[in-house]
């Protein structure tokens, strides 16, 4: 348990990697479903959900930087990557017959709604799950900060950030078996022991805001639920 009880709203981080269901890139429409599923029963159970995802299942704006393309524009390329994750997602949710809205950081009012404050807290309260693109809507920044960003200005009570691990641990724990789990972490200590679970900046501003950030793994199915419900395995950050 962490305690928190049931959470009244929070930000679930999905990493593009978290979409492609073991294929190399893109889209796995199984798994894309299956997560809209999981984020279906976390809403059902009373808790706002709003969604940010993440666009490195298409491109990542550094990477692009090593390949000769300004990395201002580059990212302008991982924002728009966002974009199509989430309306993928967006899609998925309805699917299941709950109601959705993508909203984007970066403008594109022919695809989805522009990404206001007001527009997201109005779906919220309206029992949609919101999925949230482009990131901050600024390049040199990740979707991780972009997460922690809406989680403050939402007033969440938490970042739930799926990752591929069951948690923050101290190693690498897909290449050092003596890698170990911790079950809770101070902001700081995250900064500090360069745990690469998230960006410098994104836990900064956790750190600003007292918002705690729960790591969890996507791979098993209910993943999101269970970590709202403080079941299962996962790290602390408070
Ligand atoms: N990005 C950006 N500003 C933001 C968020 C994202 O420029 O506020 C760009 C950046 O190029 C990043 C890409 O979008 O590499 C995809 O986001 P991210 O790497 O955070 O995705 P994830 O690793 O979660 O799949």
């Amino acid at each position: 348990d962490h305690g928190a009880g049931m959470f009244r709203r929070v930000v679930v981080k999905l990493s593009g990697e978290a979409l492609t269901g073991g294929d190399t890139h893109g889209l796995n429409a199984g798994t894309v479903q299956r997560i809209a599923a999981d984020l279906v029963a976390a809403s059902d159970s009373g808790t706002e959900i709003a969604v940010v995802v993440g666009g490195g299942n298409f491109f990542r704006g550094i990477q692009g930087a090593t390949k000769g393309i300004e990395r201002a524009r580059a990212d302008s390329i991982g924002m728009l990557a966002t974009v199509m994750n989430a309306l993928a997602i967006e899609a998925a949710i309805e699917a299941e017959g709950y109601p959705a809205r993508a909203l984007s950081a970066v403008p594109m009012p022919s695809v989805c709604q522009p990404y206001s404050r007001q527009a997201a807290l109005h779906h919220l309260g309206k029992g949609r799950i919101c999925v949230l693109a482009g990131g901050t809507g600024n390049p040199f920044f990740t979707t991780d900060t972009g997460a922690v960003l809406r989680a403050a200005e939402l007033s969440c009570d938490a970042v739930m950030k799926a990752t591929q691990v069951d948690g923050v641990y101290s190693a690498d724990p897909k290449r050092d078996p003596s890698a170990t789990r911790f079950a809770q972490l101070t902001h700081d200590e995250a900064i500090t022991k360069n745990l690469a679970v998230m960006d410098t900046a994104a836990f900064a501003l956790a750190r600003e805001n007292r918002i705690p950030i729960i790591v969890f793994s996507i791979a098993v199915e209910g993943a999101i639920r269970a970590a709202l419900e403080g079941s299962g395995t996962f790290t602390l950050v408070t």
